[in-house]
């Protein structure tokens, strides 16, 4: 899988495991699905992890927060399966209120523990906003420094949560962390190949949005994330390596 940073190839990392950990449904689909659909093509078991089910979603006074998870669960798998991954997971932390808690770093270094990926997709917990319209939801903030902090320290040390390892778990070192639509991206995936399944997993969010609302935007980004390493479209990343 061809990796760069401008012009420059980097060497190719062997990825078997993807966890992408992510805060709503849909959030993985806008920014790292291209990805995974190439990371899935070249043999690599891709999962999805939400802290929530996004059942806060929507601004219709008919739909109740009971009846909308069950939706999107259902959407997010159905997308997964777009991009030929394994599942969609869920840990049930309340959607709209998601905070970097302990509760919520333990339940994701459990699962790094027990999936035991190489790479780990994650959002940017700097990123507060972009440019002058974008406020970033404090719900991906939340779950990007849950994340980091699940993969370093709490995921390497049985110290930290110890009842996880008395259980049967192993610690894990994850490779490579993938911050997407960081504004310090550093590393960009050619996702030329995979743009209609990209699409095609974000038509499945129909509680959300329809396809023809969000194409525009989405060729639009992939195709200025392209041009940073002449390829027709493309998605960026910041990659942490951590020792
Ligand atoms: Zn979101």
């Amino acid at each position: 899988m061809p990796y760069y940073s401008g012009e420059e190839r980097l060497p190719d990392e062997v990825v078997r495991r993807v966890l992408v950990v992510m805060a709503h449904p849909d959030d993985a689909d806008f920014v790292a699905a291209g990805s995974v659909a190439r990371w899935a093509r070249e043999g690599a078991e891709c999962v999805y992890l939400l802290c929530t089910d996004g059942n806060k979603g929507s601004d219709d006074p008919a739909m109740t927060p009971e009846r909308l998870g069950p939706i999107r669960r259902a959407e997010q798998r159905a997308a997964v399966a777009r991009l030929g991954g394994r599942d969609a997971w869920f840990l049930g932390f309340e959607d709209g209120l998601l905070e970097p808690t302990i509760a919520l770093r333990r339940a994701i270094t459990e699962q790094i523990c027990r999936f035991r990926p190489d790479v780990l997709v994650a959002q940017d917990p700097t990123m507060r906003w972009s440019g002058s319209e974008y406020i970033n939801h404090p719900d991906h903030r939340a779950a990007g420094e849950a994340a980091l902090a699940a993969v370093f320290p709490s995921a390497r040390n049985r110290l930290i949560f110890p009842d996880l390892f008395t259980a049967g778990l192993e610690p894990h070192a994850v490779g490579a962390i993938y911050l997407a639509a960081s504004e310090q991206a550093d590393t960009w995936i050619d996702i030329s190949e995979t743009m209609d399944q990209k699409l095609a997993a974000l038509a499945e969010h129909r509680s959300q949005f329809t396809l023809a609302e969000v194409e525009p935007f989405v060729r639009e980004w992939g195709a200025a994330n392209g041009r940073q390493i002449g390829v027709r479209y493309a998605e960026g990343f910041k990659v942490l390596r951590p020792r």
